[in-house]
């Protein structure tokens, strides 16, 4: 690590869901504009080893990286605003990091001493937060939680300590927090920002930043107030007013002069202001659409979209390349097992199939298919909705009635079966049907032969890709022959040509299943092309209607 490296950690105070993890990649990204070197990553203080075993309900989506980390979905953010890679490296849990202690206790490697979370606990997450970095001017910590939480002390402890061990000058604590507003009194409270505050200091963190999440602007005699009583500086009280969309907050932050203000913590001159232009730009198309265009994903975690976060970005995306607003029509697919689907998706231009696992809502997801396939609707599957593609044709157009995949019916015909054997990097990876079910899917980046003349290949312009993946199930190769009679071509392989990875139907305006997860890669300023063409396809369905 480069003596000039410098750390930001960022802790979140009041309440949950304050959006620390868009805070932190945003400030990640003006300070690129300012042409410094970032890297971000999380520390989540839940048990678990990592997100992967977690219900999306629990959790929102799981975010997974080129190496294959199942990960919070901050990551998402940090990749989307920064365009740094995240990796293993970025992303810990308390589970983890006992997981790695035990592991060297019992290989006898504290030997004669008592194990305790301080300091063994401590300096396993200290040695987190400074492993694999190289020559960045900055790294951003999010400690995941709320102040208070009682699985977070350790962290405190220890970033407390990394404070302690760099020098003030090497580290900053920036604290994420609320000001409600309370309409009857007619202000907003400072009051919960000052106990936690409070909080923070009992743990010996003095915060150098407090970044406040209000629906109004704060006036400045608050800011003093709040600065006075939480002995920082006015300056460094940041207003984080709501804003009407996500990728508006970089600006807004820089224009509340926090990257002026981060810069000055560190004592680094900063003349004029970054330049923001790729994100002035981005704001300006989303506020100026060209048009609108409705576009159905039908899944089965409706309650909580934050299950699909990459999803609705990318689609968000490919909307901003194509100067469009993509509305979303968030379709529960049990309900398309109940009543005609026509109901739910007449009026949309393109139908998504995400992701997913188990058998709830499933045959409702081979309906949506269906229902795109006849329709001539522009269709994307992705994963899970990949598999529903090819069981809908093998059913339905092969006429394989009992088609089906081993994960929800081991007696079915296995069209989608488990996948027991696979190369990852040269090596051979295997599975068996009762293995731990816990970071043990295929994961992460492989890389993907694209068929002459497909659909896939022109949308990438390219014949090799490489793409994330997060599945444990496969489409069985020996299905090819079958599904090419009922008109669905296997476009794209695995090198040895022997796991499927896309299919299309080529007799078809835009029919197009992946069995990675394409979203998880999809930039704002640099568009996932599949996403970038499954819109433009949505846009012009709908003109011809
Ligand atoms: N459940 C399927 C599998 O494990 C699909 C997974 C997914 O959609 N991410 O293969």
């Amino acid at each position: 690590m480069s003596e000039k490296t410098k750390f930001i950690f960022i802790t979140g105070g009041v309440v949950s869901s304050l959006g620390k993890g868009l805070a932190s990649a945003s400030l990640a990204s003006i300070l690129q504009s300012r042409g410094f070197k970032v890297r971000m990553r999380k520390l989540d203080p839940y048990l678990n080893v990592d997100p992967g075993t977690m219900s999306p309900y629990q959790h929102g989506e799981v975010y997974v990286t080129d190496d294959g980390a199942e990960t919070d979905l901050d990551l998402g953010h940090y990749e989307r605003f920064s365009g740094v890679a995240c990796h293993k490296t970025d992303s810990i849990t308390t589970g983890k990091i006992y997981q790695r202690v035990i592991d060297k206790e019992r290989h006898g490697d504290y030997l004669g001493a008592t194990i305790q979370v301080i300091p063994h606990v401590t300096n396993e997450i200290k040695d987190f937060i400074l492993s694999d970095i190289s020559d960045e001017d900055f790294v951003l910590c999010e400690i995941g939680g709320t102040v208070g939480d009682i699985e977070g002390q350790p962290y405190l402890e220890a970033i407390r300590q990394v404070a302690y061990d760099l020098g003030r000058e090497r580290a900053m604590f920036i604290h994420v927090t609320l000001l409600p507003y309370i309409p009857a009194a007619g202000e907003l409270k400072t009051k919960p920002t000052q106990h936690s505050v409070k909080k923070l200091q009992e743990y010996g963190i003095q915060p150098d930043m407090l970044l406040c999440r209000s629906q109004c602007p704060i006036p400045q005699n608050e800011k003093r107030k709040i600065a006075l009583f939480c002995n920082i500086r006015e300056e460094n009280v940041i207003a984080a007013l709501d804003v009407e969309n996500i990728y508006q907050v970089p600006i807004a932050y820089s224009h509340e002069g926090m990257d002026r203000q981060v810069c000055k913590h560190f004592g680094i001159e900063c003349d004029g202001e970054p330049d923001l232009s790729k994100w002035e730009k981005i704001v300006d198309i989303i506020r100026h659409p060209e048009g609108e265009v409705k576009i159905a994903v039908v899944g089965k975690y409706m309650q909580l979209l934050e299950a699909y976060k990459s999803i609705h970005e990318a689609l968000v995306h490919g909307g901003i390349a194509n100067k469009h607003k993509v509305k979303i029509k968030w379709v529960d697919s049990e309900l398309l097992e109940k009543s005609e689907p026509d109901i739910y998706l007449s009026d949309v231009s393109a139908i998504l199939v995400p992701g997913g696992f188990g058998q709830r809502g499933t045959n409702g997801k081979i309906e949506a298919v269906k229902y795109a396939r006849e329709n001539n609707i522009p269709f994307l599957g992705i994963c899970y909705g990949m598999q529903m593609a090819v069981i809908e044709t093998m059913r339905d157009v092969a006429g394989v009635t009992n088609a089906y995949t081993t994960e929800l019916n081991p007696n079915c015909e296995p069209v989608v079966g488990l996948m027991t054997e696979w190369e990852k990097d040269g090596d051979k990876e295997k599975r068996t049907q009762d293995g731990d079910l816990g970071g043990t899917m295929r994961l992460g980046a492989y890389p993907c032969v694209l068929a002459k003349d497909s659909l896939a290949r022109k949308v990438y312009g390219t014949d090799k890709i490489s793409e994330r993946h997060r599945h444990r199930y496969e489409v069985n190769m020996k299905y090819e022959k079958q599904l090419n009679d009922a008109g669905m071509f296997i476009t794209g392989k695995s090198p040895d040509g022997r796991l499927p990875e896309i299919v299309e139907i080529p007799n078809h305006p835009w029919f197009i299943g992946v069995q990675f997860h394409p979203e998880l890669k999809s930039k704002p300023f640099d568009p996932h092309p599949l996403f970038v063409s499954f819109v433009k396809a949505a846009i012009d369905k709908q003109n011809k209607k």
